[in-house]
């Protein structure tokens, strides 16, 4: 891991205080295991913090928690409104950073990395949330062309009926 991306990793952290110290950690030790396999580095604290602003959900979804506005909850959270809260802007959903739309394929293609599987990558990312996240992470491996050329998702891209014992 680069030290550029250390520093990314702690200033992250930093900008999110209320969630306690252990989960404070779990979530540097997550995001660090996600840049590592990237040597994308342009992803800061402060770029996370914009791209939430102008988020079409998470700008909505902010202010109706600060202000308890349960009604303009946008629709795939409105299940979760009781498990968010804000700390410095940024989203958190069950103590897990919101991941912005804008940012959503940067995290999964890191995820991805060395061409890993949907449950190393959910492994990757369990400290990040965002609608849909098992669904594209199986996904993106299913539809990853190395992946496929290495016949790693045979079975799935298999009718059930015909898969190989
Ligand atoms: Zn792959």
């Amino acid at each position: 891991m680069s030290d550029n991306a250390r520093v990314v990793v702690k200033d992250v952290v930093a900008s999110q205080n209320g969630v306690g110290t252990t989960d404070g950690e779990k979530l540097a030790e997550s995001l660090a295991k996600v840049l590592q396999v990237t040597e994308q580095t342009d992803i800061t604290a402060a770029k996370w913090l914009k791209e939430t602003n102008s988020d079409p959900e998470l700008s909505i979804l902010r202010p109706a928690i600060i202000d308890g506005k349960e009604k303009e909850v946008p629709l795939n959270y409105k299940l979760l409104k009781d498990e968010i809260s804000i700390d410095m802007g940024l989203v958190f959903v069950s103590g897990k950073l919101a991941v912005p739309k804008s940012l959503k394929e940067w995290v999964i293609q890191a995820a991805h990395g060395d061409h890993l599987a949907p449950q190393k990558m959910e492994k990757l990312t369990e400290l990040v949330y965002w609608p849909g996240k098992s669904k594209d992470l199986k996904e993106k491996a299913r539809s990853c062309l190395t992946c496929v050329q290495a016949g790693k998702n045979l079975h799935t891209m298999l009718p059930t009926t015909e898969k190989i014992n």
